[in-house]
């Protein structure tokens, strides 16, 4: 069966899934997204695109991004980034303070939420305009200029009281080098990066590649690299769903409030599913499922 297929079923298949769930409406700007919308991309080593259903409309990136902004900081900080971020698992959800306390400011993992805020601030050591960066990465991956959601990005500014306490506390600590306000601001913005399924599957084409983009062969970020970033995704990506989606999917994955989640399989393909409505911890129910029929289907995994 050609991946085409497989795909068109899937969309099919999870249809009744669709819209079950909740939107993100902790961000105001994100709680009048229609959830009754669903898309999937994959993006091949040999730069083949797949797509179904809402695969080209875009939407708003969220956590997704802090993969980005994680690739960014080690490539300029390398090991040293280890020493204010963690590499486990949280098991809590992704903007829970607690642990951020008991372990002095040293966020468990750089894709929770305290984890990327300090990413961002190491964004802002290594480079002048760390959002620029964060663009121009996504633009050499797909070859068009994505856009920040100035509205999206206004109203976690307005709301965003969690985040703030977070960058405060790590502030407190001594582990935030910049006012909290300035990191704060990258983080809201790349959040707010606005993508596509398929862009977003080619974005991340890279890591299906021992760090190369598909087709040109680009060295993007060395194997190695590539190879801890996914482990990370797989150990960290989904939150404290990370056990259960390493379990029922086998792929490492990154999902974000807006509802996508993009999933790796090394060596053959990147894959981004969207539907904007979230179960408990934050990861789109419709999306969930795709990957896992797929991951069926297919018998792609990592293990
Ligand atoms: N911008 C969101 C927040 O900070 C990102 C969370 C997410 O996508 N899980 O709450």
């Amino acid at each position: 069966m050609s991946l085409q297929s497989i795909i068109d079923d899937i969309a099919a298949e999870v249809a009744p899934l669709v819209g079950q769930g909740k939107v993100a409406d902790y961000i105001p700007a994100l709680a009048c997204v229609d959830p009754c919308q669903f898309g999937m991309a994959i993006y091949t080593k040999d730069g083949q695109i797949y797509q179904t259903g809402d695969a080209q409309t875009s939407f708003s990136i969220q956590s997704i991004s802090k993969v980005l902004g994680l690739t960014l900081a080690i490539d300029h900080h390398g090991r040293q980034l280890w020493t204010r971020v963690g590499l486990e698992p949280s098991g809590d959800p992704f903007n829970s303070l607690v642990q951020l306390e008991f372990e002095r400011g040293v966020p468990r993992n750089p894709l929770i939420n305290a984890g990327a805020i300090l990413v961002a601030d190491t964004l802002l050591e290594a480079y002048d305009e760390p959002l620029e960066q964060l663009l121009s990465f996504i633009e050499q991956q797909t070859g068009s200029e994505p856009t920040i959601d100035s509205d999206v990005a206004e109203s976690e500014k307005a709301t965003g009281f969690r985040n703030e306490a977070m960058a405060s506390l790590m502030k407190s600590f001594g582990n935030l080098q910049h006012p909290v306000d300035q990191v704060l601001d990258v983080y809201f913005k790349q959040c707010s990066i606005v993508s596509t399924c398929v862009q977003l599957a080619q974005t991340f084409g890279f890591l299906a590649c021992d760090g190369c983009q598909p087709v040109s062969g680009h060295q993007v970020v060395t194997s190695r690299r590539a190879r801890r970033i996914n482990a990370l995704m797989l150990t960290c990506g989904t939150y404290d769903r990370a056990g259960e989606f390493a379990f029922e999917v086998g792929l490492p994955a990154k999902s974000g409030v807006g509802g996508g989640i993009v999933a790796i399989v090394p060596n053959q393909m990147a894959i981004c599913a969207w539907s904007p409505a979230l179960g408990e911890s934050g990861n789109s129910v419709a999306a969930t499922e795709a990957l896992r029929l797929f991951t069926q289907r297919t018998g792609l995994s990592i293990f």
